[in-house]
């Protein structure tokens, strides 16, 4: 079993990379690959590996390259290219390129000639717009280079760098170009070059004997790179047998170790973009111009395979737009984040700090705990509103209960385990299993359920020292953990419950969020009828809830990964070919006239206990993170063997249990509400509410009784009586980021009001304290 580091949640079926699905953008890092270049193979990838960047200034090129047989090696991979290309051309041109129909999405029907036509041809006869603009194509619903001639009739879509298939294709292609500058600039042997995620651009890495790269060396790089997209190089694309790709790249080991890998009917594909000729899966856009921005943004060490006994590579990321002005914007949001970074803006506001004596356990000073209290309370209030009880529960058990949950035998190397009397025990990684234990201590009848049972405890998990960042991978943490039990006719009902919490707290926080469910993966546990009923129950409470869900958009004919979707009001399984056969896609996803919804899959990602709901929330920067958790599960009631007595007393019947979290991780929210506000709290949950500033000594001796009634009241409030000028007190007070600056001088003081100012504005109100407090109360009911 593998935790997910997002949510904190524990996921049995997940697969090591779960670990890196949620945004590391908190630390700055880029997130793990989703497409390799070299990757007709589907596997490689390599692994960043620690340790300190070398920082050594660049050396000239040419001490590390062996131009000789940089030209040799470029010049023989480019003439077999262009022989095997030459074959198919004419082997192609035999064909006599009988007539086929293509059917655009808007259902209009072009004719084309068989190996001849391209979508390009067909974007070209629609308009020269469109031509210039579209990146990629979607053919029969696999993409499609857009110069690659049809092989038959087709359902034809095309992208632009809007849509997620053009943008992806396009950082994939920009890879390509950050390919071949790193090996005409340092002679290098490219290893893999993968776009990263969707909004993170791509890197390539490559093998350079001993040569280290740093940022000094990204003028030369992008000088190169925009050398490639001067000279509009088209990618050209060719199919070869195994025994062409192993001429090709000969000298090149790491991509002989990759064609050696490949299954044995695979087709192999081999692009060519300028002097680059490279081991790829595809498709690209149609040539290097479209790449009008592009900048290098970090180099780092990486392990071949991410193996540390591998060999040693240097990875460069970079991003490409189709304009400078939205690389210019992306570049000020990187700045963005740096200055948000919660582990800067936590110690200049006195927040928490750690101690090499306790890694990753947080110590939060008066100021940071008062704000994670107020996170605390905040949910407190709703429970009471919202029908949950608060508990509390032990810290450490005997192993014997992690071996009834399943983590001693999934888990045990991420707790803390140590011997009591001769007895093994744990410091518990989650509340789930004592929350069963509270269930079953006595007989349980329907009448209670469902029993929605909340936890604040402190959970341990055993993160390796060196994974630990901030407060965002901690190894001491509480979540707003809860637990509902509940029969399977209440499911739906609870679950509409839990979307309406996270769409109430995520609305507090200012923060947009979209839905995906997960359903049933190929290996599950349990029974299908029950699956199928829950995931039609969570299926009517998305739908009842009334907002979108994502819409996946992969490559559905290739997928043979059953989704679930939606029509008109039933919930349908099939795969994608099913799909495709039976409707015709497009954004509007109808389906004979009725409404479709697929419900998004994650492939493998399925908890296999049961499915689940993720919670995607926008911050700020629009940068997602996984907070929320909503997973039903099946199998701990089993485990525990949890019963409750029906309508009819002898009969036992087993609840399900559903895991859900708000915030998720205390610490984690608090890391992102750091950042999401850049540091200035909304008054509700500030550390520093007001502050009181008495213009000279003359007025301080009322500043400190406004000062009392205001903390009498029930607020945050300081003083300055200091002898410093009020001008300079109140510059302090809002850089300290005081939400109320409260200037008391002789008029105040005879009058008994004060004279307000914001901590962002100029302007400034006298007000009596009545009024003060007044609006105070306001301010904290609408959680400003
Ligand atoms: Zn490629
Ligand atoms: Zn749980």
């Amino acid at each position: 079993m593998l935790r997910c580091l997002g949510c904190r949640w524990l996921s049995p079926s997940a697969p090591p990379s779960f670990f890196c699905r949620f945004p590391r953008l908190l630390s700055g890092l880029p997130q793990p690959p989703v497409a390799a270049m070299g990757e007709s193979a589907g596997r490689g990838g390599s692994a960043e590996a620690k340790g300190p960047k070398s920082k050594q200034p660049p050396s000239p090129a040419s001490d590390h390259k062996d131009q000789a047989y940089l030209d040799a090696v470029i010049q023989k991979r480019v003439m077999l290219f262009e022989t095997i290309q030459a074959q198919q051309k004419a082997e192609r041109l035999k064909l006599d390129g009988e007539p086929i129909k293509i059917k655009l999405p808007d259902g209009t029907i072009k004719v084309g000639k068989k190996w001849l036509t391209s979508p390009m041809d067909i974007a070209k006869e629609i308009s020269a717009g469109l031509a210039a603009s579209a990146l990629i194509a979607q053919v029969n619903g696999t993409l499609w280079d857009m110069t690659r001639p049809l092989e038959g009739d087709s359902d034809l879509r095309l992208f632009k760098f809007d849509d997620n298939e053009g943008r992806d294709t396009f950082w994939h292609s920009s890879a390509h170009i950050l390919g071949q500058s790193l090996e005409m600039e340092y002679g290098c042997k490219l290893c893999i070059g993968p776009c990263t995620t969707r909004g993170e651009g791509f890197y390539y890495d490559g093998f350079y004997d001993d040569l280290t790269l740093n940022d000094e060396n990204f003028n030369q790089i992008q000088s190169r790179a925009s050398k490639a997209v001067g000279e509009k190089q088209p990618f050209e694309r060719i199919e070869v047998t195994r025994d062409q790709a192993l001429e090709i790249f000969a000298e090149n080991k790491f991509k002989v170790e990759i064609i050696n890998e490949l299954p044995e009917d695979k087709t192999i594909t081999v692009y060519r973009c300028g002097p680059l000729v490279d081991l790829c899966r595809g498709p690209h856009i149609p040539n290097t111009s479209f790449v009008k921005a592009f900048a290098c943004l970090k180099a780092s060490a990486s392990y071949w395979r991410g193996k540390s006994d591998r060999e040693s590579l240097q990875r460069v990321y970079g991003i490409s737009f189709p304009d400078s002005k939205r690389l210019k914007e992306y570049l000020t949001q990187i700045e963005e984040a740096k200055k948000r970074d919660h582990r800067i803006l936590g110690q200049n506001q006195d927040l928490f700090f750690f101690h090499q004596l306790s890694p990753g356990s947080c110590f939060f000073l008066p100021h940071g705990t008062r704000i994670y209290n107020k996170l605390i309370e905040f949910l407190r209030a709703q429970y009471r509103d919202r029908g949950y009880q608060e508990v509390l529960t032990p810290n450490i058990y005997n192993m014997q209960l992690w071996e009834t949950s399943g983590h001693a035998a999934n888990y045990k190397e991420n707790m803390f385990v140590f011997e009591i009397e001769k007895q093994e025990f744990g410091l518990k990684p989650m509340n789930c299993p004592g929350h069963c234990l509270m269930f079953e201590h006595r007989v349980r009848s329907y009448r209670e359920l469902p029993l929605r049972l909340a936890d604040f405890g402190v959970l341990h998990r055993n993160e390796l020292s060196g994974a630990l960042t901030g407060l965002t991978r901690v190894r001491r943490f509480q979540q707003d953990d809860a637990h509902i039990f509940c029969r399977e006719s209440q499911i739906k009902e609870e679950v509409k419950n839990v979307l309406d919490f996270i769409s109430f707290t995520y609305g507090v926080f200012g923060f947009t969020f979209e839905l995906e469910l997960s359903t049933r993966p190929e290996k599950y546990l349990g029974e299908i009828e029950v699956w199928d009923k829950a995931e039609a129950a969570l299926a009517e409470a998305l739908n009842e809830f009334e907002r979108p869900w994502q819409v996946l958009t992969f490559d559905y004919a290739e997928t043979a990964v059953e989704l679930m979707f939606y029509v008109h009001g039933h919930t349908w399984h099939g795969n994608g070919k099913t799909l495709l056969y039976t409707a015709s896609w497009d954004y509007g996803l109808h389906f004979a006239g009725y409404m479709v919804e697929v419900l998004a899959i994650n492939e493998g990602d399925g908890a296999f206990y049961g499915p689940k709901i993720d919670i995607g929330v926008f911050d700020a920067l629009k940068r997602k993170f996984q907070c929320a958790t909503l997973q039903l599960d099946f199998q701990l009631p089993l485990r525990f063997k949890l019963s409750y007595s029906a309508e009819d007393e002898a009969k036992l019947e087993r609840p399900v249990m559903i895991h859900r979290a708000i915030l998720g991780s205390v610490e984690r929210m608090f890391a992102i509400l750091l950042e999401h506000y850049k540091g200035k709290w909304p008054f509700w949950i500030s550390p520093r509410q007001a502050i009181v500033c008495p213009v000279s000594e003359k007025s301080q001796s009322y500043a400190e009784q406004v000062r009392d009634k205001i903390h009498q009241a029930g607020y945050y409030v300081d003083a300055d009586l200091t002898d410093r000028k009020i001008q300079k007190k109140v510059r302090e007070a809002q850089l300290a980021q005081y939400n109320f600056i409260l200037v008391v001088g002789e008029e105040e003081a005879k009058t008994g009001q004060v004279s307000v100012r914001v901590r962002d504005g100029s302007d400034h109100s006298v007000m009596s304290l009545d009024a003060l407090f007044e609006h105070f109360n306001k301010e904290v009911e609408a959680y400003h």
